[in-house]
């Protein structure tokens, strides 16, 4: 079992300064789990609506990508909204599973050829059809399999987390410069009318002078272990909550507020005898303070009753969305003195097709990415010093990009 006072121990022998979540992979180790996971073939999830006839023909141009990883986000939210997407189209598959390799190839037209296992993914280097990989593998898989893709000469969309640790972020960063191919982290709240909306609300002043972002990204996670789901693995999935779900919040609070924070203070709770956080921690809550003085909270949970909110005060007044980060169905008021308004900017089910387009144009016109890699990095940075501070008990400055202060 992972013991938090042994996590405390060891950030204070290292100065609090050393990657949290390297470190708790160097917990894992000593207590004899696997530090190298593998990637490995899972069977069809539940609930999978394959496409009756496969997509129509690809647009002139088109960008083809390779899905690796056919799991749950896969098949049920990217696969799909390929055929809204104008730029970017499916041209090969990998999995570690050969009867699902042939459903979804057959089911999207993904000529065999140019259906890959994990053991064949180098041979893809050969295949000029496919220019992108999207990686949508467990977390602990991301940083190899980036690399992997970049060795053979593609482009990646990796979805979020970027990886586990800043360094396995800064690892993704320079394969991608030394292959001169792009990297972009699927942050697709970036391309989601509401969030966008909300943005744009907050660079006009719309709440006044900001003083406090509150956000919680929560659910109750049913019974389960680290060897049957890898969101409970420490390996696969760092510290659990934070880097999965409440990583919402947590680029919510930058996008909303349009700062860096200065210094971080967090706490982070993992009951005993519960096989879901034998593990990972179940909650993780962190208070953020931004130069200007505003605050964010930011809060998460795998063993709380259900909340997707993110909310903004200011001086004038408030912008709040519940749900904030869904896949559809977000919300958005703004309330300011009597004035109370609901806005609808559009369908959030245009995210996923403006993401791929992203790259697309981003590697066909070479125009800026908004989600680079140094976003996840800068992501993963803070995650580290949220768990130091929890591990410390003690408030973590941070340097304006994200690293810990000595
Ligand atoms: P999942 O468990 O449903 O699918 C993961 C897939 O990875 C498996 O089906 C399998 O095909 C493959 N895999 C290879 N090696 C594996 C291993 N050792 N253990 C488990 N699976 C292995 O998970 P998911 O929900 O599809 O998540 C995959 C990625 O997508 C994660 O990075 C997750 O954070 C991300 N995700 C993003 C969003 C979003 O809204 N952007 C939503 C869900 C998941």
């Amino acid at each position: 079992m992972f013991d938090g006072d042994f996590t405390r121990r060891r950030m204070i022998a290292v100065g609090g300064g050393v990657a949290a979540a390297g470190l708790l992979v160097q917990g894992a180790a000593a207590l004899g789990q696997s530090t190298g996971p593998a990637a490995t073939g899972k069977p069809m999830p539940d609930g999978v609506d394959l496409p009756a006839n496969p997509p129509a023909t690809v647009q002139p141009g088109s960008v083809g990508f390779a899905i690796i990883g056919l799991g749950d986000y896969a098949l049920k939210q990217i696969m799909p909204r390929f055929a809204q997407s104008g730029r970017a189209h499916i041209a090969a598959i990998v999995s570690g599973n050969p009867a699902k390799l042939k459903q979804v190839g057959d089911a999207y037209g993904v000529p065999e050829s140019a259906r890959y296992s994990y053991d064949s993914f180098a041979q893809i280097a050969t295949n000029p059809a496919v220019e992108a990989v999207y990686i949508i593998l467990p977390t602990g898989l991301h940083a190899e399999w980036a690399e992997r893709a970049f060795a053979a000469g593609k482009h990646v969309l990796c979805e979020k987390p970027m990886a586990l640790s800043g360094a396995e972020c800064e690892r993704m960063i320079a394969a991608s410069q030394r292959a001169n191919r792009k990297l972009m982290i699927a942050y697709r709240c970036h391309f989601e009318p509401y969030n966008m909306a909300a943005m744009a609300l907050m660079e006009d002043d719309a709440v006044g002078a900001l003083r406090l972002i509150r956000t919680e990204h929560s659910y109750r996670m049913g019974p389960t272990t680290p060897s049957e789901n890898w969101r409970v693995s420490r390996a696969l999935a760092g510290g659990g909550p934070l880097e999965d779900y409440g990583i919402y919040g947590l680029q919510a609070a930058l996008y909303l507020s349009g700062e860096m924070p200065e210094s971080i203070s967090a706490a982070t709770y993992r009951p005993a005898n519960d096989p879901r956080f034998a593990e990972i921690f179940a909650h993780v809550s962190a208070q953020l303070r931004f130069p200007s003085g505003a605050t964010a909270h930011v809060v998460t949970s795998y063993d709380s009753a259900g909340l997707n909110m993110v909310e903004a005060r200011g001086t004038e007044g408030v912008l709040k969305m519940q749900p904030a980060t869904n896949y559809g169905g977000n919300t958005l008021t703004l309330e300011a003195g009597r004035n109370r308004q609901e806005l609808t900017p559009g369908d959030s089910e245009v995210q996923f097709a403006r993401q791929l387009d992203h790259l697309a144009s981003a590697i066909r016109d070479n125009t800026p990415i908004i989600t680079p890699g140094e976003m996840g990095l800068r992501d993963l940075r803070l995650i580290e010093a949220i768990y130091a501070s929890a591990a410390s008990g003690q408030t973590v400055r941070l340097n304006p990009d994200a690293t810990m202060r000595r």
